[in-house]
């Protein structure tokens, strides 16, 4: 039966889910977005794992022009001193169709976007008031505005609002005493690094991951830092914290460089409305340290349009019970990561570099840590 469904936010999720229902289904939708544009800002980017290539491919993204993006064919783990300890080949994961894929955020934004922009796409919305009518939901904007749905899609973040409105147990997303600090680097580092490849550099209390985002030899640096309070205007004593570990990431960091705090989800709680669904950081926000974000957004909206699409009755459930299975898969993963890359002390750091170099060539270890992740 042909649905209408309102889609309450325009991210990597919102704007997946949409494109899979207009090219594959019959039903009717519209997105909703309180912003008055899409951010595509550059400099900011992402890489997304066989899992979310395979569903993008499915909605054109092996059209895309291939200058814009890149295929890493592996990760190089390094000490804070640049010291290699070992490398994970990528392309273990990759089939003929589907790669291991790097870009822009706003690169795929915009792939996203282009055949929803003028026909399904409110910008400057934001839900003021939900009520039950008819068995359908009637959402009221503050723009005197209104929608009567079968059903609404929660894909409005981590700070979902959506799920104020039908939700009475709240899950306040917890800052995890870390910062994200981003820059996109134009010209060579003085690191030794392939370039080709993605770098990750392991520190005390800090991560830094260094790759390509296109074949323009454009490098996105992203750097995990421990932090006690969130002070955006402080960047440069955050920083401070690399730059004393290592002085050669000085020209890194002295790009136009951006700030986020970072935060996860507590619990991974159900809808309690059968008619009421979350998907992406809505659903659960992770940890970056498995870069799996965007990807579990990406998977996220292909279950919950497999289950639209099937007509099954009660998809609530089903959407829940796997998706929290995957959910679960991934943050323990992501967790872990977060506390093994920033050992502090330089004896588990020393055991951590001992256990990596053997494990990242056990066939047995890579499969069950991470193939699970790519689903190969
Ligand atoms: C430092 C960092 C690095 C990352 N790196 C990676 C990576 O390499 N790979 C990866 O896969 N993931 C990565 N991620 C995670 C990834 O960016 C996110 O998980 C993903 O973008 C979430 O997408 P989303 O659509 O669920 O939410 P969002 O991107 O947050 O989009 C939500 C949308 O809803 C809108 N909205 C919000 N509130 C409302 C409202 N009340 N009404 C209407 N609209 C609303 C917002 O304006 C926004 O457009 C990273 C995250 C961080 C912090």
């Amino acid at each position: 039966m042909k649905k209408k469904i309102a889609i309450i936010g325009a991210g990597i999720a919102g704007l997946t889910l949409a494109n899979l229902i207009k090219q594959n289904s019959e039903h009717v939708f519209m997105l909703y977005e309180k912003q008055e544009s899409l951010s595509l800002e550059e400099g900011y980017g992402i890489q997304l794992g066989v899992n979310s290539i395979k569903i993008l491919n499915k909605i054109g993204f092996n059209k895309i022009n291939i200058e814009k993006i890149f295929n890493p064919k592996g990760v190089d783990f390094y000490d804070i001193q640049n010291k290699k300890i070992c490398d994970l080949d990528l392309t273990q994961f990759n089939t003929e169709e589907n790669k291991y894929t790097t870009l822009q955020r706003s690169t795929l934004i915009e792939f996203l976007k282009d055949d929803i922009y003028t026909q399904h796409l409110r910008f400057g919305k934001k839900i003021k008031e939900v009520s039950e009518l008819k068995g359908k939901i009637l959402i009221k904007f503050d723009d005197n505005t209104n929608d009567l749905v079968d059903i609404v899609v929660g894909a409005d973040g981590i700070f979902s609002n959506t799920r104020s409105f039908f939700e009475k147990k709240k899950n306040e997303p917890k800052f995890k005493k870390a910062v994200a600090v981003r820059a996109i680097l134009k010209s060579k580092s003085e690191l030794d690094i392939d370039e080709q490849k993605i770098s990750l550099l392991m520190g005390k209390n800090c991560h830094i991951v260094i790759y390509p985002v296109n074949k323009n030899k454009e490098l996105n640096v992203v750097s995990i830092i421990r932090q006690k309070k969130y002070e955006p205007d402080n960047i440069k004593s955050i920083v401070e914290n690399v730059l004393t570990q290592n002085p050669k990431m000085e020209k890194i960091f002295a790009n136009d460089l951006k700030v986020w705090p970072l935060y996860s989800t507590t619990e991974i709680l159900p809808s309690t409305n059968s008619k009421v669904f979350y998907i992406g950081d809505a659903f659960n926000g992770f940890l970056p340290t498995l870069a799996q974000g965007a990807g579990q957004s990406i998977e996220s909206a292909y279950e919950l349009f497999n289950l639209l699409r099937s007509q099954k009755n009660d998809i609530q459930k089903s959407y829940y019970q796997e998706r929290l299975k995957r959910a679960k898969i991934i943050r323990k993963r992501s967790n872990f990561n977060f506390i093994a890359f920033h050992f502090s002390s330089s004896i588990l750091q020393a055991i951590r570099n001992f256990f990596m170099k053997i494990l990242i060539k056990r066939k047995s270890f890579v499969s069950a840590y991470l193939k699970i992740v790519y689903k190969n």
